[in-house]
């Protein structure tokens, strides 16, 4: 089975990349020994895919390890927010703490009329000669005005997606990646590899 590194230590993003990529075996950052924290300045969700994916790819090359890398950048963009907070939303109250963001986005949009919304993720791969294959998806929704369901990941209990007519903290993974921006994004990204 080809192995592919996951540039991530989120534990939900790791278990929704394993059970869609059934045909790879997924390694994790930790698993070949990178703890470094990546600074993640770029502006655009693609900047920061790509970012991620170049520091574990220079690491495996040091390492003289010839796996492919892949890396998302994902967030939340409210249109009411002028699509904050994006690339922010794992920051968004300024520290990584889910709840303090959650708050802060109902905070945010207590007068909004347009509460409409989308989830977006961008994944680079990169093989180790280099090459480099982008992979893009997106899911409608709009923002609950209170928190439904399972709240363990980001701003899952307060999107209410369009399609599934249920909210993603509601819905098990198997509906959650069959519409999500991820599921899509890999989709995308397999249909350009070979
Ligand atoms: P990243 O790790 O820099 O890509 O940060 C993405 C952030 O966006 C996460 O910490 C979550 O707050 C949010 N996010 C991205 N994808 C999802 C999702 O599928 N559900 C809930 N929140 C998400």
């Amino acid at each position: 089975m080809e192995k592919i590194v996951l540039a991530s230590n989120n534990e939900h993003k790791i278990k929704e990349f394993k059970e869609i990529l059934k045909n790879f075996e997924i390694i994790t950052m930790k698993e070949v020994g990178f703890y470094d924290d990546i600074v993640e300045d770029g502006t655009t969700f693609e900047e920061n895919s790509e970012i991620k994916a170049d520091a574990i790819l220079k690491f495996l090359k040091s390492k003289k390890l010839n796996y492919m890398v892949m890396a998302d950048d994902s967030g939340l963009c409210v249109n009411a927010l002028n699509g904050a907070p994006g690339v922010y939303s794992a920051r968004y109250a300024q520290v990584h703490n889910d709840q303090a963001n959650r708050d802060k986005l109902l905070e945010n949009l207590k007068n909004a009329k347009d509460r409409s919304a989308y989830f977006m993720c961008v994944i680079t791969l990169k093989k180790p000669d280099g090459t480099k294959i982008v992979g893009k998806g997106k899911v409608d929704g709009i923002i609950l005005e209170k928190e439904t369901g399972n709240t363990s990941f980001g701003y899952d209990c307060l999107f209410y997606s369009n399609e599934l007519k249920k909210c993603f903290g509601l819905c098990t993974d198997k509906e959650k990646n069959s519409v999500s921006h991820r599921g899509r994004a890999i989709q995308d990204l397999l249909s350009k590899l070979n």
